[in-house]
Parts: structure tokens; sequence; C-alpha cells
């Protein structure tokens, strides 16, 4: 063994330093087809009203109010896209359904509930209020409104405004395009028995769930021996085309662990070692792009296939890549994805917020606290009354995945000998509601 050169660096001054050295990535523009769960690269601005014109809310008729209690000559019919030309005029009406335009002249729509029809002519109620049954123009969105801020995700209810307004492409901010790779002598493909002394290379599969649920774009390459040369290669080759680079195991200071100093010689480790349990060896490096001494310019974009960006922006020649080393015990490796590689996945993205939500909750147990690392302790959440309780799952061993499976949220217990009393209340990480 031997001892690590790489300095302790607090747990949320390392979290800083990741944001601080990762890139937000450009724009490019999509179709509505592919914008679900992208992230918008500018405001969206409304250029017109909606409505664009007054809309009838009910099926009946369109009248002026002043005409209240009488009975009225139907001069016509406005339905949905069909608007009727005429004007309504004192004693007379138009039948209208819900969508119609409301004609020029009248002031409300009756309900056709309201009224009593006899041929060609319609007998309104004795109290009518102007304005009562339509949608005026610009009662949604006024032009020039912004109707969709630059950082916000679009879901349904995004890009269905988007498309109300005339957007039949958004931009939007480019995925990150990650490749993830495993590294150990001890792993094997799932599936395959393991050897005495082999485990399944399970983390490939948590990770790549983690790195699409934050939206990132996934090149799985496989799993890399403890060998320095062949780890290298793997490496440079997926930088060419990747925007980040995701690896668990190898961080330690066994020697087999070669991800440091791999990252070390292509570009500058930031992140060595962490005050963090678990993911003490957590690294994190930001690359050249290309690589230093690693051959030709980075060869012209071929992923992603979508329309070009807007303004050229983010990719591929000469920006700055980011690397992540994870350490290998499953659970240290999905902490440290959540405390470091999500936030910073979703600044690649644009996104206004980096962040976790987080909710108060009471402790239900006693949260031990570790001196000298700030520790993410998982834990399960129930209602009770108003408020949400958090109970341990059980054993925190960092090769434990079962502490991760099911939880709902992260605590956060400062570095200490204080630990946090059951029944205090404290700000969890909300990873799923129960
Ligand atoms: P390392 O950080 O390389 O020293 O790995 C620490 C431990 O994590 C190893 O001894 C394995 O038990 C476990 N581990 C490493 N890589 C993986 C992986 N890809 N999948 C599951 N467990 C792993
Ligand atoms: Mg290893």
């Amino acid at each position: 063994m031997r001892v690590s050169a790489y300095p302790l660096i607090d747990a949320d001054e390392a979290a800083l330093l990741v944001l601080e050295h990762t890139p937000v990535l450009g724009p490019e523009r999509v179709q509505l087809a592919d914008a679900i769960g992208r992230v918008l690269a500018e405001d969206l601005v409304a250029s017109g009203p909606l409505p664009a014109f007054p809309s009838s809310a009910v099926d009946g008729y369109a009248v002026r109010a002043a005409d209240a209690g009488k009975t009225l000559r139907v001069l016509g019919e406005s339905s949905a896209g069909r608007p009727f030309d005429g004007t309504v005029t004192a004693g007379t009406a138009a039948r209208i359904l819900t969508g119609g335009v409301v004609p020029d002249g009248a002031d409300c729509v009756v309900m056709v509930e309201h009224v009593r029809v006899s041929g060609e002519e319609v007998t309104v109620p004795p109290s009518l209020v102007a304005g009562n049954n339509f949608h005026k123009v610009g009662d949604d969105v006024q032009a020039g409104d912004r109707i969709l801020s630059a950082g916000s995700q679009l879901g349904a209810a995004e890009i269905g405004i988007a498309a109300a307004t005339g957007h039949a492409q958004v931009p939007v901010r480019k995925r990150p395009r990650v490749a993830l790779m495993s590294t150990g002598d001890e792993l094997v493909e799932v599936g395959k028995t393991p050897r005495h002394g082999q485990i399944p290379d399970s983390n490939r599969w948590a990770l790549l769930a983690s790195l699409r649920e934050a939206g990132a774009d996934v090149t799985l390459l496989g799993i890399a021996p403890d060998e320095a040369e062949p780890l290298r290669r793997v490496v440079v080759e997926a930088l060419e085309r990747a925007d980040a680079l995701v690896t668990s195991g190898g961080v330690s200071v066994g020697t087999h662990d070669l991800v440091k100093p791999l990252l070390e010689s292509l570009g500058t480790v930031h992140v060595g070692r962490v005050k963090l349990k678990p993911g003490k060896p957590f690294t994190f490096a930001t690359l050249p792009s290309p690589l230093a001494g690693e051959g030709g310019p980075t060869p012209p974009d071929s992923w992603g296939g979508g329309p070009q960006g807007l303004r050229g922006g983010g990719r591929p020649d000469g920006d700055t890549k980011v690397a992540f080393g994870l350490p290998g015990f499953p659970v240290s490796s999905l902490v440290t994805f959540e405390v470091f590689v999500r936030p910073a996945l979703r600044k690649m993205q644009g996104f206004a917020q980096l962040h976790r939500p987080t909710l108060p909750v009471r402790l239900g147990y006693d949260a031990r606290s570790t001196p000298d690392r700030t520790e993410y302790q998982r834990v399960t959440l129930r209602r009770e009354g108003r408020e949400l309780i958090a109970e341990t799952t059980g054993s925190q061993a960092s090769s434990r995945l079962l502490s991760l499976a099911g939880a709902h949220a992260l605590i956060r217990v400062p570095a200490g000998d204080q630990g946090l009393k059951s029944g205090s209340i404290v700000e969890a990480m909300i990873l799923g509601l129960p």
C-alpha cells in the first residue's frame, strides 16, 4: 500500500470544485417529439397572445348582455375553426360552439341550457353579464410574455405550451455523452458464472441507470483490467467522443489502483480524496480536448444525430471534458454519483436546479457521525400525521447495496462526534418519495 498523495478535501468543497470545473454544454434545436426531459437553453417568449381570438367556453348563443330577457333573431353559427363573419347587433344572436370565435358585437355567451329556442329565434335569461362564458384574447398568455425560462425541464405541460405558441422546435442544451467503464481484474460480465474470487460487474448497470436518469447519453466501455496500458487506451479512445468519463473502481491506494495516475497523466486532478463516507477515494479531473499528446484534433461530432446547434457551442473541439473516478464499492459509487456526478451532469445540461430537493424530516433513529468525514446515510421515509419520519435502512456498509435499494432519501450527517439525535428535524435529500 502506498500513502495517497492527494489532500483530503472537505465534502462540500469537493462538490463546489466539481461544479466550478464542469462546463455547460452548447445548445441545439430539437423537434417537440424529442424534447421530453430536455432542458431549455433560452427563454421561450410568446410572439402573440393566447387565446389569439375571443373563444367560447361553452355551447350556446353569442349575444349582447343589454338584450337580457329578450327574444333574439339567430343570424348564423360560429363553430370551432368556422367563424361567423357577421356582427351581432341589438336584437340578434349567433349560435356558437365551444372553441368558436365570439362574433363582433357580442359581449357574452349564454349556455344552450339557459335559453329557449323556437325556430330561428332564441329567448335569453332576464339577466346577462358581459364577459361571461368566453376566453378573452390574451387571457392565458400575453404577447411578449416569457412562457418558459431557460434552465427549466420540458415535461408534458411545457411541451404543450411550446406547441400552443407555435414552436415546432425548441432550443435545448445538448445531452452529456458519457463513457462508462468498470475497472477491476475481479469483475466478470453479469450473467457469466464468476470463478472463485470473481464478482459480477454490477456497478456498470447501476451507474448506467443513474446516468440515464440524470439525462446522459451513455456509451458502455465494459470492463477494463487493472493494467495501465489497456486502461489508458480505452479511456483515450472513449474521450474522443464523450463529454465525460465515469469509471468505477481503481481509485483507492492499493497498487492496482490505476485510475488516478491515468487521469493525472491526461489532465488535472482537482479532487483526489474526500472527507466523505462512503466515497473517500472519489476522484474528479478535467481533461483538455483534444487530449494533450494524444494525436490530432477530435473527429467531427458524429454522436447525437439531431439537428445541429444554434450559435455553434458546446462541442466537440477545444472543450474541457470531465472525468469522475468513482470508488468500486457499490454503495460508494452510487452515493458519490448522487453527491458529485448528478449535479455536474445537470449543470452540463443547463438545469437551473442542480440538486435533489430537500424536505424536513424527523429522525426516527440516532444517526451516529464519523469524526472526520461527512456521512450520507440512507433512510426510508414514512408519513406520521403531518411529518415525515426517517428510519435507517440498516447496516450502512459501503458494499451493502440493500442500504440504498428502496431508500427514499439521504441524510447528511456532519463530521464530528455529535451525531444527529433521534427526534431531531433535519433536511433530507429526497431520492423518491414513498
Ligand atoms: P476498488 O475501488 O477497485 O478497490 O474496489 C473496491 C471493491 O468494490 C472491490 O473489491 C469490489 O468488491 C467492489 N467493486 C469494484 N468494482 C465493482 C463493480 N464494477 N461492480 C461491483 N462491485 C465492484
Ligand atoms: Mg479495483
